[in-house]
């Protein structure tokens, strides 16, 4: 197919020795001078640089500032074989980081996760299967040869192919002595399969018609715009946006489908794979780093037409990116908690919004941001307002646990007891949900009434039974199930207390000593793909109780599913949290969209001790209309987002003394923040006051909407030195406040 020109602002040509400025992703705050390399250079290529005693990448970002002894100045080594990035992703990545406060080398660090990018591809030895002896199989080696056979197609390098099957590389290298393996040249990155946006997909309903229409329109216009795709689980969304990413690929642009990572299974891909002939490029953590660099560079040269991928791929380098879908639009999982803080959901408005492409939020329960983002007039809303097929959401009911005949230690209400029992006598399958990992939250010691913590965090230790240790869910920290309590030393005192997942599990299987009962939860599972296939396994029927966190409330279909059980629906409601109310709705409303997706209707049963509480009555009602109304005016009133500004500052460091003395300067010289009528509050310490043995201290800063904040942060926080080991992180737009 032919496509248009693009028009994009020009980019300088250098010749040999001029003067150039390069960004490394080396942790420098600014970018550095080099002379143009023999044969010159121009804007955006990627080029290798001396750095000190070594060798870094970069990119040609501009002009070189110059202003001193340029007799210094070093030339460039070589300009990298690697597709030259475009000047509106250098737009994108100067805005993101002014958005985010983040600096550059970090950001061109996100836009640059292709492993081995200049290399030469000539030198890559990889792996894939050869004939195996089965005479001399090995358990580790058979293990190599598992992992090879569930990913036929690929070739993974040594490393990769030892970690994925848990082995040293030397038993990889025993299999290809043995010729079970082989060892060839890595294969050249080569274009995925054509994806046909001519193929005919499934006759839509009405008003799935009619939102497709507009959607397709908006996604052939070449310009920017967002819309809210609204629609309850089930409604028909995808197929929906999939119509849109159809008329993109007409018009010869690209698309890009975000789903949070737990989402990214095949059932998706086959999707797509119906729709247009083909699966699309894949880019997440479950993808080899071969696989990686193959999607990096066809997004770059135009080889991958349609990238499914998690929120990262919002920096690869699309040659002509035309839509934008955000599936799930509301889930936590999209704002980036470590590194570089961003929501994907900002940041994909925004990279549309340089390259004159569409974004389409899609969810069942759209976050108030996008809400108020449409009120404003900001955003298109389109709803889908049935289940596709005309199949009943799921009924909601609330058990009043203040009513139900339950011993101590045991969370399954017999009114629960019976809905799961008739599910087992029709061969259908519960859910059974609660969102807390492990055995159980707390271990209370019966003699002294301590509760085991974390040495490095200010948490408590999390019993897992399966893993048979304790584990700090902020640090990750383990460690054996003592015998005797930390602090009295007192034997055989240490008890468990409250339900988690795997504790549900073990009730589970008392009450129902016949049923296959499985737990669902991250820790439970080696990798994101071994979880993802097991939840495959599920939904074809491998178990009849499932037990499970917020991973089973995301984008799986359960066709055998008819009862969503909700342990504690009160959970979420506890704290203080401002947001606590929009999430709990969210999560209720998405797990109970779990059930009855097939031909057979669900329920889903919510066991609470305050059925009056209001976002209770709201989830039970689905008056989602309702709910954000009151959610919308609580926010107003209070001034925080989407109805005001907000930036989280955290600073953390071994020493207590001087993260606060730090605190309390930063509070002293609030000049630039009170200038725009912005106000701070604290230093308090953060939510988890110590996490990996550094004290955290967090403080608030609040603005009106239209207030600069990001300027004026940046003016704030310049004027404090930050030395030794402090640690000083951004957070624009928290997630809890
Ligand atoms: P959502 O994304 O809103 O959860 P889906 O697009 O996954 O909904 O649709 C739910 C189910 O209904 C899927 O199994 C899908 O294949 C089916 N479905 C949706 N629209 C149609 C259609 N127009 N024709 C046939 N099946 C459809
Ligand atoms: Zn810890």
């Amino acid at each position: 197919t032919s496509r248009p020109q693009i028009a994009g602002p020009m980019q300088d040509r250098f010749a040999e020795g001029d003067l150039i400025a390069v960004l490394t992703t080396q942790p420098l705050d600014r970018t550095l001078d080099y002379r143009a390399p023999a044969g010159g250079c121009g804007t955006g290529d990627f080029v290798e640089v001396p750095l000190g005693p070594r060798k870094v990448m970069g990119v040609v970002w501009g002009e070189g500032e110059g202003g001193y002894d340029l007799s210094k100045v070093r030339p460039v080594f070589r300009v990298l074989d690697v597709p030259s990035m475009r000047a509106e992703m250098q737009t994108f990545l100067t805005r993101a980081a002014e958005y985010t406060l983040t600096p550059m080398p970090a950001m061109l660090r996100l836009a640059t996760r292709a492993p081995g990018l200049g290399q030469d591809v000539s030198l890559r030895k990889v792996y894939a299967r050869g004939p195996s002896d089965p005479d001399r199989m090995t358990e580790p080696r058979q293990r190599v040869l598992d992992v090879l056979a569930e990913y036929g197609g690929l070739a993974f390098t040594l490393k990769e192919l030892a970690e994925m099957a848990g082995v040293g590389t030397s038993v990889v290298k025993g299999l290809v002595k043995q010729g079970a393996v082989d060892e060839r040249q890595a294969p050249r990155d080569t274009p995925y399969p054509h994806l046909d946006p001519d193929m005919a997909g499934k006759p839509l309903a009405p008003d799935q018609a009619e939102a497709a229409a507009a959607l397709s329109r908006a996604a052939q216009s070449r310009r920017y715009g967002t819309t809210m795709l609204r629609g309850v689980t089930g409604s028909g969304k995808t197929e929906v946006y999939l119509e849109a990413v159809a008329a993109c690929l007409k018009a010869g642009r690209q698309a890009l489908v975000l789903l949070p990572e737990i989402a990214l299974t095949s059932e998706f891909l086959s999707r797509v794979e119906a729709r247009f002939g083909a699966k699309p490029a894949e880019w997440h953590h479950g993808v080899t780093q071969t696989e990686r660099r193959r999607c990096w560079k066809m997004a770059a040269e135009d080889g991958a037409q349609l990238v499914v991928g998690a929120r990262s791929s919002l920096f690869l380098p699309f040659r002509d990116l035309g839509l934008i879908v955000v599936d799930e639009e509301h889930d936590t999982s999209y704002k980036q908690e470590d590194g570089v803080l961003y929501s994907a959901r900002d940041m994909a408005v925004l990279r549309a919004s340089i390259t004159g492409a569409q974004v389409v939020l899609a969810s069942a329960t759209p976050s108030l941001e996008t809400w108020a983002n449409v009120e404003a007039g900001k955003y298109a809303a389109l709803t889908l307002t049935s289940r596709f097929g005309d199949r009943a959401m799921p009924g909601m009911r609330a058990i009043d646990m203040r009513t139900e005949d339950l011993p101590g230690g045991r969370w399954v209400s017999p009114s629960l007891q019976a809905q799961i029992a008739d599910r087992l006598e029709r061969g259908e399958q519960s859910l059974l949900f609660l969102n807390r990992r492990g055995y159980a939250p707390v271990t209370i010691c019966r003699a002294c009434g301590e509760m085991v913590g974390c040495d490095q965090c200010d948490a408590r230790m999390v019993e897992h039974r399966f893993l048979k240790r304790l584990v700090c869910h902020q640090c990750g920290e383990t460690k054996p199930m003592p015998e005797a309590c930390p602090s009295c030393k007192v034997e055989g005192k240490l008890a468990p207390v409250g339900p988690g997942v795997e504790r549900m599990a073990e009730e589970a299987a008392a009450l129902f000593p016949d049923a296959r009962v499985e737990v669902l939860s991250s820790d439970m599972y080696a990798s994101a793909r071994a979880l993802k296939a097991r939840i495959e396994a599920i939904a074809e029927g491998a178990a009849d109780i499932v037990v499970g966190t917020q991973l089973v409330a995301k984008g799986h279909n359960f066709p055998l599913l008819t009862l969503v059980g909700v342990i504690d629906a009160d959970l979420g409601l506890q704290g203080s949290d401002l947001r606590a109310a929009e999430r709990t709705f969210q999560l209720m409303r998405q797990v109970a969209g779990r059930a009855g997706r097939a031909e057979r209707p669900g329920e889903a049963w919510l066991q609470t001790f305050q059925p009056e509480h209001h976002v209770i009555k709201a989830i039970l009602s689905g008056d989602e209309d309702g709910f954000w109304r009151a959610e919308a005016a609580e926010r107003k009133a209070a001034g925080v987002p989407p109805y005001g500004r907000m930036a989280g500052i955290v600073l953390s460091s071994p020493d207590i003394q001087a993260v606060f003395d730090l605190g309390n300067r930063l509070a002293r010289v609030d000049g630039p923040l009170r200038r725009i009528g912005a106000q701070v509050f604290g230093p308090a310490p953060a939510p988890i006051a110590r996490i990996r043995g550094r004290h955290r201290l967090r403080m608030l800063v609040k603005a009106e909407k239209g207030a600069p904040l990001q300027p004026a942060l940046a003016a704030w926080l310049a004027q404090v030195p930050i030395k030794g080991d402090i640690r000083l992180s951004v957070d624009i737009d928290p997630q809890s406040f």
